[in-house]
C-alpha cells in the first residue's frame, strides 16, 4: 500500500494533473496584459489542481484509496469548473468592454469637433462584440466537448490515481463515477444577440448632428469675430476709434475687447447708443453759413432719433435662445421717409409770401415773415407747406446726414452696418446651431437606451454550468484478492446488501475554496497595467485593453469593481468639457454602468471534499448498493487494463497531446490571443 509520493515533491500533482500550461514567460515577467491574463488561467487551473494533493496524501487502506480516487474523479470536475468560470467571466468582461467602449465612441460623437472620430472608436467597440461573439460560440463548443469528454476523464483520472496506489504486489482496482453522468449545462447562455448595431445607429445620427452644430458653431464664430473687429479693431477704423476721435466719452463708455471671446453684440449697441447720446447733446453748430446750419439742425435730429432707435434694440444671445434685433440708420431720403424722421413735427415754418415755408432753423436768412408752428418734412411733400429755397431743409437732406458716414470706411454708420449684417448672420448660425443640438440631444437619448439595453442584455443572472460531477463522484475500490472477486463481490450484495472486506465506496463534492476569495494574486498582476494607463486618447488600444483588465479583475475578485472602471474609462474621454450634449450623456452611461448593478462572480476556486457517497447518489436518484455492485461488476480485473481502457476513451474523445478548450482573444490587441489548453498527457491519456 502506497501512502503520499511515490517520487519526488510533485508526482502526484503532475499525475493528477488536468494540468494547464504555464503562461508566465520564461524570463519571469509579465509584462503585458496578455500574460496576465494568462497568469488569470493558469494559477485558477493550479490552485484547484493542488487541492487534490492534500488527500491524496493520506490514502493507508481500501477505504482511503477509494477517498482518494473520489477525489481525484470529482478534482477533474473543479478544473472544468474553474475553466467554464473563467471563460464565463471572459465573455461577460468582454461584452462589457465592448458596450463601455461603444458609450465612449457616443460620447465623442456628442463632441462637435471630435465627431469625425467616433466612427473609429465605435468600430473598436463593434469589432470587440464582434470578437466576444465568435468566442462565445468557440468557448461553448470547446466546453461541450469538455464536458462530453468529462465522465472519462474522471473515471481515467480516479482509476489512475487507484492503479497508482499499487505497491508490494498488493493491487488495488476501481475508479469514481460522476453524477449527473452526462451534461446538464445549457450553452445557450454565452452566446446572446448583443452586437452594437443600435448603438452604432444612434451614435452615426448623434455625429451627424454633432457635425451640423460645428459647422454652425464655426459660422457664428466668423460672425461674431467679423462684428467684433468692426466695434474694437481699426481697419482702417472701427466704432470705438471713430468714438474716441468724434466724442470726449473717456474708456468707461468707449471700452476695447482683447478678443471675440470677451465680446457680445450688446456691447456694439451700448457703444453705439453712448455715441448717439452724446453727440446729440453735444452737437454745434461749426462755421459754414446756411448750409453747415442746415446740416447742423438735420444732425441734432438724427442723433436724437438715432439714440432712442439704438435704445430700442436689443441682442439676445443666451446658449438655448438667439435674437439679434439691430438694424441700420436711415442714410437715404427713402429710408428717412420710413422713420419719425419725416413725420415729426419739429421743423419751424414761417408765413412768406408764397405761403407757409419749412425751415432749418427760425435763424435762416430765408425766414423773414412770422413764424407759424412747427411741421413735419412729410408736410412738404403733401404740399401743404413749402421748402425754403434758402437752407433747403427736407427728407433728402435728412438722408444726406448719414449717407457719408455710411458708405466710406471711415465713418461710424460704416462700421455699424459691418455689426447689423453680421449680427444677422450670426443670428442665423446660432439658431442652426441650437437646432442641430436639440438634434443632438434627441439622438444622445437614443445613444443613452441602446446602451442601456446593451448593458441589461449583460446583467442577467450569470448562469450556473451543471457538468458530469457537478453533484459529485462516487468512487468504488476493491483490493482483488482472487480471480474471482468480481462474482464473489456480486454475491455479497445480493446476500447482505454491504460491501465485502476489501471493497470500500467514497464520495466526493465540490466546495467553494474561501482562501482564494479575492484573488488578491490576480489583482496585484493586474496593478501594474493599471498605472500605465493614460486618458482615453482616440489611439484606444492601451486603454480597451487596460479597460478588459480591470474589469476581468473587478468582476473576478471584487478588488476593483465594474462601475469604477466603466467609469474611469468613459471620464477619460478628452474635449468634453463644455458640451452639454456630450457631458449629459456621460454622466448618464456612467450612471448606467453603475447602476445596472454587477455583483463580483463568485470566483471562489472549487475543491473536492469527501462526503458520505449517499448524499451523491440521493441527488441522482439512485441506490448506494445497486449502483456499486453495478459499477463493480464493470470492473476489469487489472487495474492496468482499466486505466489502458479509460486512456483510450478520453483519446477518442480529445485527442492526444494538448486540448484546446478556447482561444482568448484580447480585446484592443488585434490578433492577440491566450490559447486555453488541457495538457492530455498530464493525466496520462497519450500512450
Ligand atoms: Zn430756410
Amino acid at each position: 500500500m502506497m501512502r503520499g509520493n511515490r517520487s519526488g515533491a510533485s508526482p502526484l500533482l503532475a499525475r493528477l494533473g488536468f494540468g494547464i500550461q504555464s503562461y508566465v514567460r520564461d524570463d519571469g515577467g509579465y509584462t503585458s496584459l496578455a500574460v496576465a491574463v494568462a497568469l488569470l488561467v493558469s494559477l485558477t487551473l493550479v490552485f484547484g489542481t493542488a487541492a487534490a494533493q492534500w488527500s491524496m496524501a493520506r490514502s493507508a487502506d481500501v477505504q482511503e484509496v477509494a477517498d482518494a480516487a473520489a477525489m481525484a474523479g470529482e478534482n477533474c470536475v473543479a478544473a472544468y469548473s474553474t475553466v467554464a468560470q473563467v471563460l464565463d467571466a471572459c465573455v461577460l468582461t468582454m461584452g462589457l468592454t465592448g458596450v463601455i467602449v461603444c458609450g465612449a465612441a457616443l460620447v465623442v460623437s456628442a463632441i462637435p469637433p471630435l465627431q469625425a472620430k467616433s466612427a473609429a472608436v465605435m468600430s473598436v467597440g463593434k469589432r470587440i462584440l464582434d470578437t466576444r461573439k465568435s468566442f462565445a460560440h468557440s468557448a461553448a463548443q470547446g466546453l461541450q466537448r469538455l464536458e462530453q469528454a468529462l465522465p472519462a476523464l474522471v473515471m481515467a483520472n480516479s482509476a489512475s490515481c487507484v492503479s497508482a496506489n499499487a505497491t508490494g504486489g498488493m493491487n488495488y482496482v476501481g475508479m469514481a463515477v460522476p453524477f449527473p453522468q452526462s451534461s446538464k449545462t445549457d450553452f445557450s447562455f454565452l452566446e446572446d444577440a448583443l452586437d452594437g448595431e443600435e448603438m452604432e445607429e444612434d451614435a452615426q445620427e448623434l455625429a451627424e448632428a454633432s457635425a451640423r452644430k460645428d459647422e454652425a458653431h464655426k459660422r457664428a464664430e466668423a460672425a461674431k469675430e467679423r462684428a467684433w473687429r468692426a466695434d474694437c479693431v481699426d481697419d482702417p477704423r472701427c466704432l470705438r476709434s471713430r468714438v474716441a476721435t468724434l466724442t470726449s466719452l473717456g474708456s468707461a463708455f468707449n471700452p476695447s475687447y482683447a478678443s471675440p471671446k470677451d465680446w457680445e453684440f450688446e456691447y456694439a449697441r451700448v457703444r453705439a447708443r453712448n455715441y448717439y447720446g452724446h453727440r446729440y447733446t453735444h452737437e454745434h453748430r461749426a462755421n459754414g453759413g446756411v448750409e453747415e446750419m442746415q446740416r447742423s439742425a438735420a444732425r441734432k435730429q438724427f442723433y436724437g432719433y438715432a439714440y432712442e432707435a439704438v435704445g430700442r434694440m436689443s441682442c439676445l444671445d443666451t446658449e438655448d435662445a438667439v435674437a439679434m434685433d439691430l438694424d441700420v440708420l436711415p442714410h437715404t431720403t427713402d429710408m428717412v421717409k420710413g422713420t419719425r424722421l419725416y413725420t415729426d413735427a419739429v421743423w419751424p415754418c414761417t408765413s412768406e409770401e408764397e405761403g407757409m415755408v419749412l425751415h432749418c432753423s427760425l435763424d435762416c436768412p430765408g425766414a423773414t415773415g412770422p413764424f407759424v408752428g412747427n411741421a413735419s418734412l412729410c408736410v412738404i411733400d403733401y404740399g401743404s407747406v413749402r421748402m425754403c429755397l434758402v437752407c433747403r431743409m427736407d427728407a433728402r437732406a435728412m438722408g444726406n446726414v448719414a449717407d457719408a458716414s455710411t458708405n466710406i470706411n471711415n465713418g461710424f454708420e460704416h462700421y455699424w452696418r459691418i455689426v447689423v449684417e453680421a449680427s444677422k448672420d450670426y443670428e442665423r448660425a446660432r439658431q442652426d446651431e441650437i437646432a442641430a443640438e436639440r438634434d443632438m440631444q434627441e439622438a444622445a437619448e437614443k445613444g443613452r437606451s441602446a446602451f442601456d439595453a446593451a448593458m441589461e442584455m449583460l446583467s442577467v443572472e450569470r448562469p450556473k454550468v451543471c457538468p458530469p460531477g457537478a453533484w459529485g463522484c462516487v468512487s468504488v475500490v476493491c483490493r482483488p484478492t482472487s480471480a474471482m472477486v468480481p462474482t464473489e463481490l456480486t454475491r455479497a450484495f445480493l446476500s447482505s446488501g454491504r460491501l465485502p472486506a476489501g471493497a470500500a465506496i467514497s464520495g466526493a463534492v465540490l466546495a467553494p475554496d474561501e482562501a482564494t476569495k479575492g484573488n488578491t494574486v490576480l489583482a496585484r498582476a493586474f496593478d501594474g497595467l493599471r498605472s500605465s494607463t493614460g486618458s482615453l486618447t482616440l489611439d484606444l488600444v492601451g486603454s480597451v485593453t487596460s479597460l478588459w483588465g480591470d474589469l476581468l479583475v473587478g468582476y473576478g475578485s471584487a478588488y476593483g469593481n465594474i462601475a469604477d472602471a466603466g467609469g474611469r474609462f468613459l471620464n477619460g474621454v478628452e474635449g468634453v468639457f463644455g458640451e452639454r450634449v456630450a457631458s449629459w450623456l456621460r454622466e448618464k452611461l456612467s450612471g448606467l454602468v453603475s447602476s445596472t448593478g454587477f455583483e463580483p462572480a463568485d470566483l471562489r476556486l472549487r475543491k473536492p471534499v469527501l462526503v458520505n457517497s449517499q448524499t451523491v447518489l440521493d441527488k441522482a436518484g439512485l441506490s448506494t448498493v445497486g449502483e456499486a455492485r453495478t459499477l463493480i461488476q464493470s470492473l476489469p480485473e487489472s487495474p492496468e487494463v482499466l486505466v489502458e481502457l479509460l486512456r483510450s476513451h478520453v483519446q477518442e474523445m480529445l485527442g492526444t497531446g494538448e486540448f484546446t478548450v478556447a482561444e482568448i482573444p484580447i480585446p484592443g490587441l488585434e490578433g492577440v490571443s491566450i490559447p486555453l489548453t488541457i495538457d492530455l498527457s498530464k493525466i496520462g491519456v497519450t500512450s
